[in-house]
C-alpha cells in the first residue's frame, strides 16, 4: 500500500522476485487491458485517466481470477500491489482468501506525505507517459487515497500486519529496508 507515486509498482516486482513469489498489479492489469482494447479496458479507461478508483466489483473479480490461476496457485505465495484500495475490498479479499484457503502474511505501507510525491508523477509522467500523471489526476488520486485507501492502514495495523517503511530514498535504499523489515515480521511469525 502507500499513495500515488510512493513506488508501489517499482518496489513490487522486486520485492516479489526476491521472495519468489508472483506479483499482481491492478494498475498494471488495468493498464494492459486498455492497451489491449478489451472490453474491461474501455470500460475503465476514462474512470482511470481521470484518477477515479475502478469500481470495486470489477477490481474484485479481477483479482480473484488472477489469484485462483493455475500459474499463481502453484507458486508459493503472491504480493498484491496497490490492492486492495477500499475498506470493501478488503472484506471482499478476506472472504476470498478463506474460500482459497489462503491468508496475508504481511502489509507493506510505503510510507510519504502525499504532497511531496507530486514532483515524482510528473518526473514518471515524462518518462512513462502515463493517462494519469498529470497535475490534475494526480490531485484527485491524492484525495481518493486520503479519503478511501488510508483507513486500511489502521485495519491492517490493528490485525497486527502492518509494516510500515519510509518510502523517501534510492529505490535500492528502500527495497532494502521493505526486505528487512518483511524478514523480521515473517521471521517472527515462522
Ligand atoms: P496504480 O498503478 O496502482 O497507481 O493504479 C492506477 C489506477 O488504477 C488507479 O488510480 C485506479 O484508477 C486503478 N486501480 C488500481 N488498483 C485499484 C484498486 N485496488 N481499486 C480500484 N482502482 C484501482
Amino acid at each position: 500500500m502507500g499513495p500515488p507515486g510512493a513506488g508501489k509498482g517499482t518496489q513490487a516486482g522486486a520485492i516479489a522476485e526476491h521472495y519468489g513469489i508472483v506479483t499482481i498489479s491492478t494498475g498494471q492489469l488495468f493498464r494492459d487491458n486498455i492497451q489491449l482494447g478489451t472490453a474491461l479496458g474501455k470500460q475503465i479507461e476514462s474512470l482511470i485517466a481521470d484518477g477515479n478508483l475502478v469500481p470495486d466489483e470489477v477490481t474484485n473479480q479481477m483479482v480473484f481470477q488472477r489469484l485462483a490461476s493455475p500459474d499463481v496457485r502453484k507458486r508459493g505465495g503472491f504480493l498484491l500491489d496497490g490492492y486492495p484500495r477500499t475498506l470493501e475490498q478488503v472484506a471482499a479479499l478476506d472472504a476470498e482468501l478463506v474460500n482459497q484457503r489462503r491468508r496475508l502474511n504481511a502489509v507493506v505501507a510505503l510510507m510519504a506525505e502525499p504532497t511531496t510525491l507530486v514532483d515524482r508523477l510528473l518526473q514518471r509522467a515524462e518518462i512513462e507517459g502515463r493517462a494519469d500523471d498529470n497535475a490534475d489526476s494526480i490531485r484527485h488520486r491524492i484525495d481518493v487515497y486520503h479519503a478511501e485507501t488510508a483507513p486500511l492502514l489502521d485495519v491492517y495495523r490493528d490485525r497486527d500486519l502492518l509494516v510500515e517503511v519510509d518510502a523517501i530514498g534510492e529505490v535500492p535504499e528502500v527495497r532494502r529496508r521493505i526486505t528487512a523489515a518483511l524478514d523480521a515480521k515473517l521471521g517472527r511469525q515462522s
